[in-house]
């Protein structure tokens, strides 16, 4: 029996339903071929617990920005460490790191830091919440914003009335927004727009310029606050917030949610805000033991400075490009029909002749890498990272390649040449 096989059946018994959340691989298909559990990661590199090898396009889901043990992060955090990192009392690193993050982020007046996306994407809300006096949350139908019982996608445990203001727009369809704000006028908390689409298995799409637009004037209008998820984009496509590359739009939200990349696997999430809201943030109850933690913060700063100083996101951009790019040349060389979208440093490849729900396509493509040693994710997001080297990217190719042409046969697609 593998390490990995043991490993599972043993946590079996001691965690219920063997694995929480997203990372249980067997949640979408993809137990039975793919790894649960990981023993080392190195570069663009990971190694499952029976010693396979793997470039990594999902990168724990996209925290790991820079590359595991990026030196420089480490640096900063054992430093810290060395110093003690829970006090009575935040160290003076997070004087530090909340003035960094006010002079990098346009919108921003003020940070407030906890530990994961949802505690961002919540406190979001309870500010809203909490300047505006008001109740309703605009949220995008799919839309993933967390775990709790406001946002979490499983009805299981969630009562009703934990749902009771939640009202439902399609992204990108500012018609839709306006007719799903228009009951609620006057009880409007806020309208909570995901950096870009990103839903599971879905086609990830950037916000349109006139939808942004529209979703600000509907804030401007109602006094509501404008709030941008910014938990799995933030960072990889633009150092500023995403909508900074969306031509034409010069929309900013009030209020944004990050976490993930930020700190390269150091636990750590923000909220960054503008003037308007900063009492209705000043007012919330908000803490958490860890919260001021003091290596983590150390680790976020390192994070932030180095992915500017190297311009993270452009190379992020050019590597994604190329994996794109080689891959749609494959596909079209093969003859089989596919569908990349997201920004290149985020992608998702989907088939289009597969049925919702089922990816037998993907399962077969994302099988056929995983055991050519390439890990990839058949319906989430994938994140392409700055520690990737173009070999990498060269050598993931060729593996694609290979996977293409396995779903071809089984298929029956024809190759074009
Ligand atoms: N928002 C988005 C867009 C996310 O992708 C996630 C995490 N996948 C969250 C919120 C929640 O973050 P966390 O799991 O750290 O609580």
């Amino acid at each position: 029996m593998s390490l990995d096989a043991t490993l599972r059946k043993d946590t079996d018994a001691v965690i219920p339903g063997g694995l929480w959340g997203h990372q249980n691989v067997t949640r979408y298909g993809m137990g039975d071929y793919t790894p649960q559990f990981f023993s080392r990661a190195k570069g663009g590199r990971v190694w499952d617990v029976d010693g396979k090898e793997y470039i990594d396009f999902m990168a724990g889901y996209g925290p790991i920005v820079l590359g595991p043990n990026d030196p420089d992060v480490e640096a900063a955090a054992q430093a810290q460490r060395e110093t003690g990192v829970v006090f009575n009392g935040p160290s003076p690193i997070l004087v530090e790191v909340s003035k960094y993050v006010v002079d990098l982020i346009p919108h921003a007046d003020w940070v407030l830091f906890s530990k994961n996306g949802t505690d961002a994407t919540t406190q979001c809300v309870t500010i809203a919440r909490s300047a505006t006096k008001k109740r309703k949350v605009l949220m995008a139908k799919g839309a993933y914003h967390g775990a709790v019982p406001w946002c979490s996608p499983s009805l299981v445990g969630v009562t009703a009335e934990d749902r009771a203001h939640i009202v439902l727009y399609d992204f990108n369809d500012h018609t839709s927004l306006l007719a799903a704000a228009k009951p609620h006028l006057s009880d409007l908390a806020c309208v909570l727009v995901s950096a870009f689409k990103h839903d599971l298995g879905r086609t990830h799409e950037m916000p349109a310029a006139a939808f942004l637009q529209a979703a600000r004037k509907l804030c401007d209008d109602t006094g509501a606050a404008l709030i941008c998820d910014e938990v799995r984009a933030g960072m990889r496509i633009h150092m500023q917030g995403t909508w900074e590359v969306v031509e034409g739009h010069g929309v900013r939200p009030d209020l944004a949610a990050w976490s993930k990349a930020v700190a390269n696997g150091y636990p750590l999430a923000f909220v960054t805000g503008n003037n308007k809201f900063r009492k209705g943030a000043a007012n919330i109850y908000a803490t958490g033991s860890f919260w001021t933690e003091s290596a983590s913060l150390a680790a976020g700063l390192a994070t932030m400075k180095k992915l500017v100083r190297i311009d993270g996101p452009r190379r992020m951009h050019e590597l994604g490009t190329k994996l794109r790019d080689g891959i749609n040349e494959q596909a079209r060389k093969w003859g089989v029909p596919i569908e990349q979208s997201g920004p290149p440093q985020m992608p998702v490849i989907l088939f289009p002749d597969d049925k919702f729900g089922k990816w037998e396509r993907g399962h077969v493509f994302v099988k056929e890498a995983m055991k050519r040693g390439v890990y990839m994710h058949p319906t989430h997001t994938m994140f392409v990272n700055v520690c990737l080297t173009d070999k990498d990217i060269e050598d993931a190719l060729k593996v694609t390649d290979a996977a293409l042409e396995v779903v071809a046969k089984q298929f029956g697609y024809r190759s074009s040449l």
